[in-house]
């Protein structure tokens, strides 16, 4: 029986792999074209110096000397583990083809590695990258993580995400076309964002052919331009009641076969400015489940009250 009321990333790898699965965080040396002045200089309004890696290792090691630093970190709490190569920071496709090729067979050519996960913009796959995964994917698992952030297209401009939904759908359909899965990037409480928007992003990628969800929670990071929002009042992060309302919500309207690989988000203490109660993980992660449960929610039952 599931541990929980939705299909959360530990079943999934489990029923994968039979094996507790441990993803470690690397930095490539990428950048991004909504920051190296292709798309824009300014980035999308949360983003951080780390480029949404901050927790990646050290782009200064390379790729092999990044997975042994992280299986060493994590090798006493799961010994038996397997792992996945992250590709995290930054835009992990957005290089020549066969820098790309060099940095992903790298990691792939380490021990105990049984796959890579990239995260990506939508508009940073060509004909020549998808070549490059379709070709790896013949030989071990490769999953896609695509930034979508939101399905309202004010919201997207307004966060700068510098593409429009077409392109998501496009690329998510061809990335599902060479059997590679997709995962959507999904932030909650971001501006002026309402209940209703959130769900419609939902209705938005249960029409798609995707394979996982992440929903992260809006962190405001210092020295970008949400911090400078919040401090002058123009945005207010989510309360932790509410973010768990909307969680709940959003669960119960996604389709099922949905793989949730993330329902918090961690963002780096040394950085986060708001919402600090997103500090307690662990607490938040219980208070969601008691309230599926006294809820009688389960990931797809929209039926329910
Ligand atoms: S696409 Fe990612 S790396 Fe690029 S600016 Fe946005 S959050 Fe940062």
């Amino acid at each position: 029986m599931a541990q929980y009321p939705y299909l959360s990333l530990n079943e999934y790898y489990r029923n994968l792999f039979g094996r507790k699965t441990a993803k470690i965080s690397l930095d490539g040396g990428f950048t991004c074209p909504n920051r190296d002045g292709t798309l824009s200089t300014g980035g999308c309004i949360f983003c951080s110096a780390g480029g949404s890696g901050d927790f990646a290792e050290d782009a200064t090691l390379s790729i092999a000397q990044q997975i042994e630093k992280g299986k060493a970190q994590t090798q006493k709490k799961w010994p038996n583990a397997c792992y996945i190569a992250y590709f995290q920071a930054f835009t992990n496709t957005y290089a020549p083809v066969e820098v790309l090729r060099q940095k992903y067979e790298e990691a792939l050519a380490q021990p105990e590695i049984s796959g890579i996960s990239i995260a990506t913009r939508a508009d940073c796959l060509g004909a020549d990258v998808l070549n490059l995964l379709g070709e790896l994917s013949l030989k071990t698992k490769v999953w896609v993580e695509l930034g979508l952030q939101t399905a309202n297209e004010d919201t997207a401009s307004f966060i700068r995400r510098g593409y429009p939904n077409k392109i998501f759908i496009e690329s998510a359909q061809r990335l599902h076309h060479i059997h590679i899965p997709v995962i959507a990037h999904v932030i909650l409480g971001l501006p002026n964002e309402t209940m209703e928007d959130m769900l419609n992003t939902i209705d938005f990628i249960n029409r798609l052919p995707i394979h996982g969800i992440k929903l992260q929670l809006l962190h405001v990071l210092a020295h970008t331009d949400l911090a400078a929002l919040y401090e002058s009042g123009a945005y207010i992060p989510l309360e932790q009641e509410e973010y768990l309302e909307i969680l709940c919500r959003c669960i119960q309207r996604l389709r099922p076969d949905i793989v949730i690989y993330r329902l918090t988000g961690d963002g780096d203490k040394s950085i986060l400015l708001a919402p600090l109660w997103s500090l307690r993980k662990r607490e938040s992660l219980n208070r969601l489940h008691q309230m599926l449960r006294e809820k009688k929610i389960q990931q797809g039952n929209s039926d329910c009250p």
